[in-house]
Order: structure tokens, then sequence, then C-alpha cells
């Protein structure tokens, strides 16, 4: 079995992508990460006229936006009447609205920009895994459907072997605005988009410390010096210790993904008529969906950790996957990997500053569609195109025992786990 994602085996990062070698002295913004969040960023700020230099750890994409599920589904990971106790309903109908404008946001991008992703808006399904969650999607949906016009099916029990091939579920809600893509195309992608506009993208730069001289940064990297006006951290769930403040408002995450070989036609329409994209209700989501070239993926967090050995991850995955899906027993596994993504403590994503530098973070396992439209409400913050953002008028909190290591993740996954049990 291959330990590494499927989107990269099949799509390895362009040799021709242009990269650059030699570490500017100054530009107007850089960039830290190169995934979603920090092209986008780029994407905006480069065509408003600035001079950006993007800088990546490792290769372009290579953190959770090139290894995720590829799945754009509406709303945050905090639902929407929690979101509307908290911040009321005025800010409660922005964040839906921008839930709802990130998915199209990737239809732009990926039509202004010719981008060969594989994105397509099949729709998704939330499946019941108990029969008293059925009774929970169906009020959402009817709260969705007043509050903001946006309609969702109902599927009961009886029809659901219309959307999904398995006889584990309760029911589900569909949504037809959801959409899946090849993750890996759409960040190479990407990055060609904002190269070819004039961005710099440097690779195997990680930035170690940053200070504040005169009015600019001072940002320091394992290839030497580079000063900027302004500068934005676009690392998320891969978050280190470069400003600690930061460290401590997200959260990294494991998420852990299997596929099979390819399946039959006749099994993939049988599987997945509609080629939905999946998740589940319980607090331990798992996620899935076909892939384009007709492999079932599927998806979890496992214990939260982001080390769990893919060998065993494997195994607690195929367990799921053939516990809803008896028709793939036997059927090989290929390949199997992880990604970290960014929690935050309220489970909303952010955009905010420390110490003079930009982030946006804190997706939550949304991030195809939320990093995007983050990422680019950045940069029309930082260009001055935009006055004001949702996501940067809530308080980030954090807690005063993170520090360094989320130690207290074990704890939190066998609560989670006892709630899944109980409810
Ligand atoms: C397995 C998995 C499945 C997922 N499935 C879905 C899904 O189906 N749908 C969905 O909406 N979301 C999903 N997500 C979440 C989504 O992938 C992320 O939210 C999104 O990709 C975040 O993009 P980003 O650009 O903010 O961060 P990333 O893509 O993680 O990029 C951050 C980059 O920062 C770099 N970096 C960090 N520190 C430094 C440093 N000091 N110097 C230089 N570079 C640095 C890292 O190397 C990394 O490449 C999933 C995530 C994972 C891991």
């Amino acid at each position: 079995m291959i330990t590494s994602p499927l989107w990269t085996d099949q799509f390895p990062r362009p040799a021709d992508l242009s990269v650059s070698t030699e570490l500017p002295s100054h530009v107007d913004v850089v960039i830290v990460g190169s995934g979603y969040t920090g092209l986008c960023v780029a994407r905006v700020l480069v065509k408003s006229g600035a001079s950006v230099a993007v800088l990546e750890k490792e290769t372009i994409g290579w953190g959770a936006s090139s290894r995720n599920g590829g799945m754009a589904t509406p709303g945050l990971k905090l639902g929407l009447s929690k979101i509307y106790k908290k911040y009321g309903p005025e800010k409660g109908r922005e964040f839906w609205r921008a839930s709802v404008d990130a998915i199209d946001l990737i239809d732009e991008i990926v039509r202004d920009h010719d981008i060969d992703c594989d994105w397509s808006r099949t729709g998704h399904v939330a499946v019941a895994t108990k029969e008293s969650h059925m009774a929970d999607l169906e009020s959402y949906a009817n709260w969705i459907k007043s509050e903001f016009g946006h309609a969702m099916k109902k599927i009961s029990s009886s029809d659901i072997r219309q959307e999904i091939g398995s006889d584990r579920f309760f029911g589900g809600i569909s949504d037809e605005i959801s959409g899946g893509i090849q993750p890996a195309k759409y960040v190479f992608g990407l990055a060609g988009a904002v190269s070819a506009l004039g961005v710099r993208l440097l690779e195997k730069t990680r930035v170690e410390s940053v200070y504040s001289e005169k009015n600019h940064f001072c940002v320091v990297t394992s290839r030497g010096e580079i000063t900027a006006d302004e500068m934005v951290m676009a690392t998320n769930g891969y978050t280190d210790r470069t400003l600690p403040g930061l460290k401590q408002k997200v959260i990294p995450i494991g998420s852990y993904i299997i596929v099979t070989e390819p399946l039959p036609q006749e099994l993939q329409d049988e599987l997945s008529p509609k080629r939905r994209m999946y998740y589940d209700t319980k607090r331990f989501i798992n996620y899935f969906r076909l892939t384009p070239d007709g492999r079932m993926l599927w998806g979890g967090r496992n214990n939260l950790s982001v080390n769990l050995d893919l060998k065993e991850s494997s195994m607690i995955l195929g367990q799921q996957l053939t516990a809803v899906f008896p028709q793939l027993e036997g059927v090989p596994l290929t390949h199997s990997w992880s990604g970290q993504l960014g929690v935050t403590f309220d489970l909303m994503p952010h955009i905010g500053r420390v110490d003079g530098v930009w982030y946006a973070n804190g997706y939550s396992g949304h991030g195809l569609s939320i990093a995007t439209y983050l990422g680019t409400e950045l940069g029309l913050l930082i260009s001055g195109e935009k006055e004001r953002s949702p996501f940067e008028e809530i308080p980030h909190q954090t807690m005063f025992f993170y520090h360094n290591r989320p130690w207290f993740l074990p704890f939190a996954a066998r609560y989670y786990r006892l709630l899944d049990w109980l409810s």
C-alpha cells in the first residue's frame, strides 16, 4: 500500500511549475504557506499590483491542500444554530452566506484560470447513523429553508438506496450546491495561475522567525532574510512556533484517508448513483466519495492525533468502510495517508493579526472552500478593496493550558466517543 496521497501520486507537482530559486531581498507582502489560503491571498494581492512572495518549507501545496477529501460543502464546523446563539442573527447570516459564496468562488477561480481539477457540483448527502439523528437533520434543513430560502431534500430510510448503496443509514438530507474536486490538481492549478500573474513561489524555504524593524517585517528563513511591508501566516494545521502567539490559536488535528483500487462501473453506480459527496452525523465524522477514477475514498479522524501509524489507520478505516459497504469486502486498498487540519477552540474560522502579522486559519475540516474564501477575503482586506470581514470581527479565543503540544486531545477524543455512543 502506498502511504502518500492518491492525488499527488496521480498528479505530482507539475515539473514546469515556475518556482524561484533566489529569495528576493524585499517584497510588499510575504506569505508563509502555499496551500489554498496562501495562494488565494497571493492571487488577490498580485492582481492589485503588489509584489508578493509565497514561502513554503516543503514543496508547493504540500500541506492539507493536496491531501484532503476534495469535498466542498456549505456551512461551518460550528452548527448554524450555535453560531446564531453566539454571534447573533446578523453575523450568523453573513457566515452562512460566506460558506455558500465560498463554493461559488471555487467555480469562479477554476473558470478564470482554466484549472483542470475535476471540479464537479454533484451535491452531497449527510447520512444519519442513528434514527434519532434524522429528526435533527430534518429540523436543520427546515430552519435553513426558512432562514435563507436554501432548499435541502429530506431522504427517508426507504429512499436512501437511491442515494447510496448501503443499508447502514436511517436516511439523510441532500444539498445540490456541494461539489467534489481533485485537491492536488486544484492547488497546483492555483499555484500555476498566481505564478503566471507574477507571484514568486519559493519551495524548501522554512520561515524560522520574524522581527519588526522600522516599518517592515524582517523574515528569517532557511535561505536567508527577506523584508516585507506586510506578512501573512497561511500555515493552518501546520502552524509552528514561528509566531508563538499564533500557535496557541490553532490546534493541529490528524485526518486520515484510504482509497480502494478503481471499482467496476456497475459497483460505482450501486455505491454512489449520483456521485455525491457524503459525510455522516457522528462527532467522529466519516467522509467519503468516489474519486474521479472510480475508487471509493473513505476518511476519518481516528483518535485526532497527527501521528497514527498509516497501516493501523488503514485497518481501522477499512473496517469502517466495509461495515458501511459490505460490497467492498476483499477489494484491495491502494493508498493510506494523512494530513493535518487546523481546528480552533470555538470551531470557527478566523482572520486576525498577531504582532502585526496577518493570518487566516481554523477551517476545522471545511477548508477546501473556506480557505479559498478566507484567503481571498484576507487579500481584499490587505489591499484595501474590502474594509471588513465578519471572520475578523469575532474574538479568537485560545486556552491558557495550550502553548505548544495539544496534550488534551486524547481526553477530547474519549469525550467525543462517549457522546457518539450516548446520542
Ligand atoms: C486528510 C484531510 C482531509 C480533508 N478533507 C477535506 C474536505 O473533504 N473538504 C474540506 O473542505 N476540507 C478538508 N480538509 C481541510 C482542508 O484540506 C484544509 O482546511 C485546507 O487545505 C487548508 O489550507 P491552508 O492553505 O490553510 O493550509 P495547508 O494546505 O495545510 O498549507 C499550509 C502550508 O504551510 C506550510 N508551512 C507551515 N509552517 C511553515 C513555515 N514555518 N515556513 C514555511 N512554510 C510553512 C506547510 O508546509 C503547508 O504546506 C481536509 C484536511 C485533511 C488533512
